[in-house]
């Protein structure tokens, strides 16, 4: 089934409130504005907002600051298995940690603009990156936006 998700302006206006262990899955193409939706939804519900392409850069920086090939999908699984990735909400904005150490702007970088699609690309990269964003949403109180999260990552999730 394919219905039309109310915008955030009219969920706004429709005076719903969602529960606060609600798992709200917003999925598109990139440009498509899912992921101002998604902070707008996170912050007016009280939810935390989960970036998946900020996990994916977050492995991405940490490729290229140790050196892991980003053409290597198990080397690169690997390191993603043996790390700590936390996104924490503050002040609106939410903040990325990878093993502890705030990466939210090292993210940003041209080089990691540059290599995020190589490393999401790899099947072993993105299956561990799902069970990740699975278990971040396991007890609810999120808003996960990327572009699978709907058909991947909760295909359950109602639309
Ligand atoms: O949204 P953003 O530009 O930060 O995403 C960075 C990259 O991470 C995307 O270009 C895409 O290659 C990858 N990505 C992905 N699956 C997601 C979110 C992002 O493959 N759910």
């Amino acid at each position: 089934m394919n219905r039309r998700l109310p915008t955030a302006q009219e969920l706004e206006a429709s005076g719903l409130r969602l529960p606060p262990d609600a798992v709200v899955a917003i999925d598109g193409p990139a440009g498509s504005g899912k992921s101002t939706t998604a902070r707008a939804i996170a912050r007016d519900h009280g939810l935390v907002y989960i970036d998946t392409g900020a996990m994916y850069r977050a492995l991405t920086l940490a490729a290229l600051e140790c050196a892991v090939a980003t053409s290597d999908g198990p080397d690169l699984a690997d390191l993603l298995g043996r790390s700590d990735l936390a996104l924490r909400p503050s002040d609106g904005e939410t903040v990325v940690l990878w093993n502890g150490e705030d990466v939210s702007r090292g993210i940003r970088a041209p080089a990691v603009d540059a290599a995020v699609s190589a490393v999401s690309a790899h099947p072993e990269v993105r299956r561990r990156m799902v069970e990740r964003q699975r278990e971040l949403g396991r007890r609810g109180g999120v808003v996960m936006e990327g572009r699978d999260i709907g058909t991947v990552v909760f295909p359950l999730a109602t639309a």
